[in-house]
């Protein structure tokens, strides 16, 4: 049995980062992007009113200076002269500045009548005006790879990018081995049982930016399995759920032997999981999942997440992992790395008293997996440790 550490590493080497493909920033959203952005232009392009108010000369913000109103700088409709000292200019937020002026006053702080205002109060110290190019200058840089979230979308709008490029969506194709299986929303047979975890992955690798085909269930026997690998073409990332263990009618390893797999490795020291198994099949990585619903889903975010970020270009490297106070006591671990479920809240973390890998409604509390190295001593509470955010 190899470590979960030889594990991924094992599997980093079953993959490379996926080519690009050009898309519509208003499809872009949670993609990665591949290569960098440079800004097209200034933003604000123009020295612009951060307030409504009067562009005045700084000289005339004085208490009971009187100016007259010679015109108006609106958004999208400047005021095109040159203002002198004396005269101001009506201004609303995101308008020029008219060149000359080099003060804001907020229009609650003058009184207006006709064609005049006179200042009536000097509390500001700051101009509101926000110069050109103060948020970002043109030629301003963002950096790839990175995935990409809306408020990253709403800089690129602003920096004139109408499309960018990201890497391709991986393709992840499921096979969920097992006769007991059927899908949910059938009717099952007494001896029957839904399958789950394949859902549970879909809807884990689709947020990270795969595109999911599930298959349908093979039953437990060889021509099924290898109906549903033949439906796997074209896919970047093979997974299989179930089987994986060297009971009877476990029937992954042989099958995918038997269809070419160069096999990298099988079982791994963890709980849950340790049937995990993986290898090249043709041109696609294949992990072979375990068919307990908790351990396919703790190996989806130990392993399968790590490999789609790294075919998203995003990486190679383990789930990310933070620590947290506990908040019970916990005996010695024994000789596999143990990922627990467990609750996380306020920088203190409790796992939970059943920790049967079959158990999805205790998976399904769970926003954290504690993490407990292979042969750890006993842990008390107030101690810290690490766990994988879920
Ligand atoms: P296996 O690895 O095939 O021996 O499966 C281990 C356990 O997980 C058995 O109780 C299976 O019924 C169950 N199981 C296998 N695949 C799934 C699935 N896709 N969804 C839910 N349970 C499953
Ligand atoms: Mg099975």
């Amino acid at each position: 049995m190899i470590s979960v550490e030889q594990a991924l590493e094992q599997l980093f080497a079953l993959v490379e980062p996926l080519e690009s493909e050009n898309v519509a920033l208003t499809s872009a959203n949670g993609r990665t992007l591949a290569k960098p952005v440079f800004a097209k232009r200034n933003q604000p392009p123009f020295a612009a009113s951060a307030m409504d108010g009067y562009a005045i000369y700084k000289n005339d913000y004085q208490v009971g200076r009187t100016l007259q109103v010679i015109g108006e700088s609106a958004a999208g409709a400047r005021f095109e002269y040159k203002m002198l000292e004396g005269e101001a200019v009506r201004i609303f937020t995101g308008a020029p500045v008219p060149t000359g002026a080099d003060w804001i006053v907020i229009q609650e702080d003058v009184d207006a009548i006709g064609r005049q205002i006179t200042i009536r109060d000097t509390r500001e110290s700051k101009s509101y005006i926000r110069p050109a190019g103060t948020d970002f200058e043109a030629g301003e840089t963002l950096d790839a790879p990175q995935v990409l979230t809306p408020q990253l979308i709403a800089l690129l709008a602003s920096m004139n990018i109408s499309n960018v490029n990201v890497t391709r969506k991986p393709e992840i194709a499921i096979i969920s081995t097992g006769s007991e299986l059927v899908m949910p929303g059938e009717t099952p047979g007494d001896d029957q049982i839904i399958a789950s975890n394949t859902f549970g992955l879909k809807a884990m690798l689709e947020a990270n930016g795969a595109n999911v085909r599930v298959l349908p269930i093979a039953h437990d026997t060889a021509p099924a399995l290898r109906t549903a690998f033949a439906l796997t073409y074209g896919a970047d990332l093979i997974l299989t759920i179930g089987g994986a263990s060297v009971g009877d009618h476990d029937l992954v390893a042989g099958v995918t032997e038997e269809l070419g797999m160069q096999r990298a490795f099988y079982k791994v020291a963890m709980r849950p999981g340790k049937p995990l198994m993986a290898g090249k099949l043709g041109k696609a990585a294949m992990i072979g999942l375990p068919g307990n619903p908790v351990s396919a889903m703790v190996c989806g975010q130990i392993f399968v997440l790590p490999v789609l970020r790294a075919l998203l270009g995003l990486g190679k490297a383990p789930a990310p992992r933070q620590s947290a106070t506990l908040a019970n006591d916990m005996p010695p671990n024994g000789p596999r790395a143990h990922y627990m479920r467990a609750h996380v809240l306020d920088g203190v973390i409790t796992s939970f008293e059943r920790q049967d890998s079959a158990l999805l409604s205790v998976l399904a509390k769970a926003n954290a997996l504690l993490l407990r190295p292979p042969h750890e001593d006993a842990k008390q509470a107030g101690e810290a440790v690490t766990f994988v955010p879920i």
